[in-house]
């Protein structure tokens, strides 16, 4: 009988902590490495929120709560969508959740059913497809078009739906492109879900990145589209926006508040509530006006930086990079790169078996990891499934333009070192 069960294997897991030990083994050799792999706001949480929690921590707020999150918090929430996408929603739709991932997993848990279809952008983030595959349901992927900043047309969505469709997962802005859907392509995309879909179709809206739109934009939400507020879960949480990644608090609103007690009861089995203090902190977020300042010039910072590395990115030779709208990532195409160094050839020699494991843009990421002491992610740690010859890296952007710079600088070097790759592949032999 083997020790783990079956399912295990199915699950998939998030790249982005999982390359932490490949920086860790690069820095122990003394390299100095700029991590531009890591999806999170490289400022601290605002002195008002932190002043916050450590209050209600010294008042003794530090028992359990309603696991469905505290009222003050949940009723903070509802003004704060209703505010900004014009929704009347009520507390008792809302599910205060530990970050902004478990509100994924519980969709899949509530929902899906072995053998249901679960729609989902790819390259998108990655615990969507993961959550797929362990439910044991079937992966649908939606492939975005680089051409159009990563977006898809409703007929894209159209051919993949059909009456076994339980779940389609959007996020705008995305992880990893930065691609933002408008108001237009939002109702293109609702028309399509109300003409086709099963009626109890769930559509899971990931707006994490809610605060984080450029160039002066609005975030829409595809909730508001005629018919939607019925068939909408909107997602959302406090790791991006106010930069409280490490505080884990995120929250969905549920179409109603029957689904609402099925998260609850699922946060019962689990965790049983989000610590007070984090949920109390969570609403000063909220309801502050000391937070919008706050996020402005976070988001200014993103929108300056994106400007840079775009244009610095498409001088490469060999790499082409759209410009993102929000989020606060890019994500070039590098199939020139992977060409130039040699990396297609070497992939191609490999033994089917060592190829189903790796990808050029892996390798590629692996190289300049090793090579040139520069973090980035791969195009399959954002889906795998139906991927081939897609050669994408994702570069975080949330980090000092200083060490941006040095980690572009060190990719434009990486981009002309062919006799490096060679050198890599002998010296690290991952790929032997
Ligand atoms: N959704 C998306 C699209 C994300 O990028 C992330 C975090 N990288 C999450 C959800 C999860 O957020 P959290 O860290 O709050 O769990």
């Amino acid at each position: 009988m083997s020790l783990f069960a079956s399912r295990i294997a199915a699950m998939g897991t998030e790249n982005a902590f999982r390359v932490g030990e490949d920086i860790a083994k690069v820095s122990a050799r003394g390299v100095d490495v700029v991590r531009l792999n890591i999806g999170e706001p490289d400022v601290d949480s605002a002195p008002h929120i932190n002043e916050a929690a450590c209050a209600q921590i010294r008042a003794g707020n530090s028992h359990y709560t309603d696991p469905q999150g505290i009222l003050s918090l949940r009723q903070a929430i509802c003004d704060h969508i209703n505010r900004t996408r014009g929704l009347t929603v009520t507390p008792d739709r809302v599910i205060v959740t530990t970050g902004g991932k478990p509100p994924i997993g519980f969709t899949l848990q509530a929902y899906v059913n072995p053998g249901d279809e679960v729609i989902y952008p790819s390259p998108g983030f990655p615990i969507y497809e993961s959550w797929i595959t362990y439910a044991g349901a079937t992966p649908k992927p939606l492939h975005l078009r680089e051409e159009t900043g990563f977006n898809f047309t409703p007929d894209d969505l159209k051919q993949l739906i059909t009456p076994k469709t339980k779940v389609i997962f959007l996020c705008s802005p995305s992880n990893p492109t930065g691609g933002v859907l408008s108001k237009e392509e939002l109702a293109g995309i609702a028309t399509v879900i109300r003409e086709n879909a099963p009626p109890n179709v769930r559509v899971y809206a990931d707006e994490i990145y809610e605060h984080c739109v450029f160039d002066g934009e609005q975030h829409h939400s595809i909730a508001v589209e005629p018919g939607m507020a019925d068939k909408t879960i909107i997602a959302s949480g406090h790791s991006k926006g106010f930069a409280m990644t490490g505080w884990r608090l995120g929250y969905a609103v549920l179409p109603t508040a029957q689904e609402a007690a099925v998260f609850k009861q699922i946060t019962i089995n689990t965790v049983s509530c989000v610590p007070p203090f984090i949920q109390e902190a969570g609403r000063v977020a909220l309801e502050s006006d000391e937070s919008s300042p706050y996020i402005d010039k976070m988001v200014n910072a993103f929108q300056e930086r994106r400007d840079w590395v775009v244009s610095a990115l498409n001088d490469i030779p060999g790499v082409r990079c759209q410009n993102p709208k929000g989020a606060f990532y890019v994500f070039p195409n590098v199939a020139g790169m992977c060409e130039q160094l040699g990396i297609v050839e070497t992939y191609n020699a490999l033994p089917e078996e060592r190829k189903a494991h790796t990808s050029p843009s892996s390798m590629l990421q692996m190289f300049l990891l090793y090579k040139h002491g520069v973090a980035t992610m791969d195009r399959n740690s954002f889906g795998k499934v139906g991927v081939k010859n897609e050669h994408f890296l994702r570069l975080s952007i949330a980090t000092s333009m200083e060490r941006l710079k040095e980690g572009v600088s060190r990719i434009r070097t990486a981009s002309a070192d062919r006799d490096g790759f060679q050198a890599f592949l002998r010296e690290e032999k991952m790929y032997a």
